[in-house]
């Protein structure tokens, strides 16, 4: 199949990619946070296409994009308050909500759970696809299944070239880290995934959280948990992924102590100096977490290359969007986190 490539301004991008939808097809969509790969989310066959070309597992659910707030009651029931106000405060924006799942939504977009998850992402050509195709779209971060998330069309084209009807080209991610995902089935709010609404805005708005432990550990494969999803190695490059912690001048000395030939180092653009003769890459400012969400994703899939063998990796501390960066990073290193100040 021949791939169209759809710039987000293009004068009939939305209609050809809304009519794609309409007629079961795939759409690899902008949004402010990863591209997603999108489907209509009420049509069984073409949800099944997204899990394909993914290769993702079965059991992972998928997130619904609305175009307007008032759309989350056509798909969802018993909405509390609560999420109102976090759709008051946040949407359109880079937060996703779990709620009770109407009977319209299918089981493989639900990944047969009773709720479901909406999103109303903040890209103006990706609304306006939503609204002209009449139906959510589901859409999973456009990567391939355990790969580093989609923040540039060019990255959509790297895994899905010839396989996908079209990518909707709007540029690289703002955010560039998935959305944040909150669970309010339960009696308490629960952060499933840390991303660009941070646990400090939620908290503002809800008064009460409660974090998931997907978020902060590694979760077994086998284990029933409210993340499905989480508990994959996830945004991983080919090679193992180690973090160093520590104060720069310490992560330095050991990073510097033990790096081979073949290895890399995925660094703050501060520390560059500190690494000259260790093939070193800056995602981002370690001054400035904006710069290091919107940086990750494009640096891990650089760092897909199978002549490396292991990269060293700094990871902010902190909250805000720095929370967001660990889990992604803590993630695609399964864990693995030296602490430097320990080791030397
Ligand atoms: P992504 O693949 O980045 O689009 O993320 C989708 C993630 O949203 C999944 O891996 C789950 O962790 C989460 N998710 C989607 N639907 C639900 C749901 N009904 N309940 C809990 N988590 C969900
Ligand atoms: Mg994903």
């Amino acid at each position: 199949m021949n791939t169209l490539l759809l710039p987000a301004h293009g004068q009939n991008t939305a209609e050809v990619a809304a009519q794609i939808i309409r007629n079961g097809g795939l759409v690899a969509i902008p949004t402010e946070t990863v591209y997603g790969l999108g489907a209509d989310g009420l049509n069984p066959e073409a949800v099944a296409k997204i899990f394909i070309a993914k290769g993702r597992p079965q059991d992972n659910p998928l997130i619904l994009h609305v175009a307007d707030p008032s759309q989350i009651e056509q798909l969802c029931h018993h909405i509390p308050d609560s999420a109102y106000a976090l759709a008051k405060a946040f949407w359109p924006g880079p937060l996703t909500m779990v709620l009770p799942a109407r009977a319209c939504v299918p089981a493989c977009t639900t990944a047969g759970l009773p709720t479901v998850a909406v999103r109303c992402p903040d890209n103006a050509v990706t609304r306006q696809i939503i609204a002209l195709a009449g139906v959510p779209i589901a859409a999973p971060s456009a990567n391939l299944s355990g790969k580093p998330s989609t923040t540039t069309a060019e990255h959509v084209l790297h895994d899905h070239d010839g396989k996908i009807d079209a990518v909707v080209d709007g540029g690289p991610c703002r955010v560039g880290v998935e959305s944040t995902i909150v669970d309010l089935t339960e009696e308490r709010p629960r952060l499933l995934r840390p991303g660009g609404i941070t646990p400090e805005q939620l908290l503002a708005v809800l008064g009460d959280l409660v974090i998931d432990k997907a978020v902060t550990a590694q979760i077994d494969k086998d284990a029933v948990v409210k993340a499905p999803g989480m508990k994959y190695r996830h945004y991983a490059p080919e090679c193992q992924v180690i973090i160093v912690s520590g104060s720069r001048e310490q992560a330095a000395k050991y990073i510097r102590s033990h790096f081979a030939p073949g290895d890399r180092v995925l660094c703050f653009a501060e520390e560059l100096a500190l690494y000259t003769d260790c093939a070193p890459l800056a995602y981002g400012l370690e001054a400035d977490a904006s710069t290091l969400s919107a940086g990750l994703f494009a640096a891990l899939r650089q760092l897909d290359d199978p002549s490396i063998s292991r990269v060293f990796a700094r990871c902010p501390v902190g909250g805000g969007i720095a929370y967001a960066v660990q889990n992604r990073l803590k993630k695609a290193a399964a864990f693995q986190i030296v602490d430097a100040e320990a080791e030397v």
